[in-house]
């Protein structure tokens, strides 16, 4: 029986709801290049294109269709069940662990909904798109307010919060991400480094110098709830691989 366990998602989760990812498209986000969109460069040359293609993210966010998928309504099952301690941290930007029913978690790479005061760091929920009238009411002159999101080459958030939760766990499971975008790659290590049972939910095979002690490969929206049945009736989850697979 677990006790401790530490859940990351990354855009895999999200792609059975029809918000595309980052890899899988040869690195391109949504048909931008990610320097050009997910940079503080880009953002600095070119502060209307980066503008626009976050109010887009955000505005697609809202099309009736887009709605959380069965892993994200597991993972709040597990976090209303789970009689231990449970810390979900999700690399995406979208907010369909929320919409699930998701009440505790981390968005250690910012959130769509958010802008943030460049000067105090407040954030904002995004009344309106943003734009050169979009601005933080903490600071005198008011300061145009940039997207909530950690861009490539800037500090996710929360790290001292998520690294403790990962020296104590006893199970670490990584929901559909690639493993590619650091510091959210090096958790399985220490994880591992702590003695925790780490395990990657995936629709790629593993490759062949994975971290992970389990994998199961496959769609996160059939997966998970198995997975979390699994935990919830107290079972082992590499004891019960077989019979997961086979379900
Ligand atoms: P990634 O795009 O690099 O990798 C996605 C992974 O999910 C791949 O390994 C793929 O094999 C797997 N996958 C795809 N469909 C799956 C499914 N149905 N079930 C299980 N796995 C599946 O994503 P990443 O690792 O999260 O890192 C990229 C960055 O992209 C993150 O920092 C995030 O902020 C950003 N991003 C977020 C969103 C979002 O909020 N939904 C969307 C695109 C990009």
């Amino acid at each position: 029986m677990y006790r401790r366990i530490v859940i990351l998602t990354g855009a895999g989760i999200s792609a059975e709801s029809g918000i595309s990812t980052f890899r899988d498209q040869d690195g391109l986000w949504e048909k931008h290049h990610i320097e050009d969109v997910a940079t503080p460069e880009g953002y600095a040359k070119d502060i209307q294109l980066v503008e626009r293609f976050y109010n887009l993210r955000w505005q697609d966010l809202q099309r009736p269709e887009i709605l959380p998928n069965a892993a994200h309504q597991a993972l709040a099952k597990l976090e209303l069940e789970f009689e231990g301690e449970l810390l979900l941290i999700t690399q995406n930007v979208d907010d369909l662990h929320e919409r699930a029913g998701s009440l505790r978690m981390i968005h250690m790479h910012g959130e769509l909904k958010k802008g943030r005061c460049p000067k105090s760091q407040q954030t904002f929920v995004l009344r309106e798109p943003f734009g050169e009238d979009n601005c933080c009411t903490c600071c005198i002159p008011a300061m145009r307010l940039r997207p909530h999101i950690v861009w490539f080459g800037e500090m996710p958030f929360a790290m001292d919060r998520i690294h403790d939760a990962l020296d104590e766990c006893d199970l670490f499971i990584a929901i559909g991400t690639s493993g590619t975008v650091y510091p959210a790659a090096g958790f399985v290590d220490t994880a591992n480094h702590h003695g925790a049972q780490t395990v990657e939910v995936n629709l790629m095979q593993p490759d062949p110098h994975s971290q992970f002690q389990y994998h199961f490969t496959g769609k996160a929206g059939e997966i998970m709830p198995k997975l979390v049945d699994t935990i919830l009736n107290g079972n082992i989850l590499g004891a019960n691989k077989c019979k997961l697979a086979q379900a």
